[in-house]
């Protein structure tokens, strides 16, 4: 399984991240902790990057790159990954197709931790406070001051990409104001749909449609969650939900039923069993979404 999680900072990554290797023993491939790791150690890169990452800018792109590349190559990395913070640019995200090209191999799914921004604040804090309390180093950019200037880079730079994999019938996006176990519960249903991982329990014939219903549920409240949550707060995050329950086309309108059809289909089809296509399936599923959406 090959996939990215798309969020700003303080979404849930990181956590998520976690949850998923453990389940599904892949790799997180973060590059804020490589990079945190190069500035522990002095690295060259390590050096570079120091000042730019406390003040809550973007390390440049060759670097990162760089870093990924080198990282992708290593055996652990080829049974499946998850990025984590990488590509956080549209550069980056074209140099990422070059090197999974150049490796023959395709990612699953880009998932989406779609927040309230308003909320951000409090969950960073709270991360502090927890770490604090744990005696663990706070990390030098979790400060209101570089959060802030982290989220306007997230939306100037990263957010683009939202359209980037939805054009490309990628993306697949989860309502990230949930609890982190319903997250971690919807990120499984949604793999389990597009066939990326297989389901836990196999299922009866005669239990054939229920997991088509859960499927459905997983994508469709995503979006109405995400978009009931930004109501009343900054028009930023109103317009990250509006802009995220929308496919990439011009003609695109909300339409949860298209969703849960396409979401359906999909968990049809994933429940053949094969684990080969799901890249086929995301892109499928983005599609006949698309389709319904710009009928709406
Ligand atoms: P993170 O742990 O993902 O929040 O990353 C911490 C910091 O590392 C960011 O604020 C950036 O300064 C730097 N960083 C991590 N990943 C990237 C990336 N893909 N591109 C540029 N800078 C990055």
């Amino acid at each position: 399984m090959r996939l990215i999680l798309l969020g700003p900072p303080g979404s849930g990554k990181g956590t998520q991240a976690q949850r998923l290797i453990h389940r599904y023993g892949i790799v997180q491939l973060s590059t804020g902790e490589m990079l945190r790791a190069a500035v522990a150690a002095q690295t060259p890169v390590g050096i570079k990057a120091q000042g730019i990452m406390a003040s809550g800018g973007l390390v440049p792109d060759d670097i990162v790159i760089g870093i990924i590349s080198d990282r992708l190559d290593q055996p652990d990395a080829a049974k499946g990954f998850i990025l984590d913070g990488f590509p956080r640019t549209v550069p980056q995200a074209e140099a990422l197709d070059e090197l999974l090209k150049k490796r023959h191999i395709e990612l699953d799914a880009v998932i989406e931790l779609r927040v309230n921004e308003s909320a951000l604040l409090q969950r960073v804090e709270t991360r502090v406070a927890e770490m604090r309390s744990r005696g663990e180093e706070v990390r030098v950019d979790d400060t209101p001051e570089v959060l802030t200037k982290r989220l306007a880079s997230y939306r100037a730079l990263t957010e683009p990409l939202i359209h980037y994999y939805s054009d490309r019938r990628k993306l697949l996006t989860v309502d990230g104001m949930m609890t982190i176990e319903h997250v971690t519960e919807e990120i499984n249903r949604i793999l389990e749909a597009i066939g990326a991982v297989e389901k836990k329990t196999p299922k009866t014939a005669g239990k054939a449609r229920k997991p088509a219903k859960r499927a459905a549920k997983a994508a469709k409240p995503a979006a109405r969650k995400a978009s009931k949550s930004a109501r009343g707060t900054g028009g930023a995050a109103k317009k990250t939900a509006k802009r995220a329950s929308k496919p990439a086309g011009k003609a695109r309108k909300p339409a949860p039923k298209g969703v849960k059809k396409g979401a359906r289909t999909l968990s049809r089809k994933a429940s053949a069993g094969s684990r080969k296509n799901s890249a086929g399936r995301v892109r499928k599923l983005a599609k006949k979404v698309t389709k319904k959406r710009a009928k709406a």
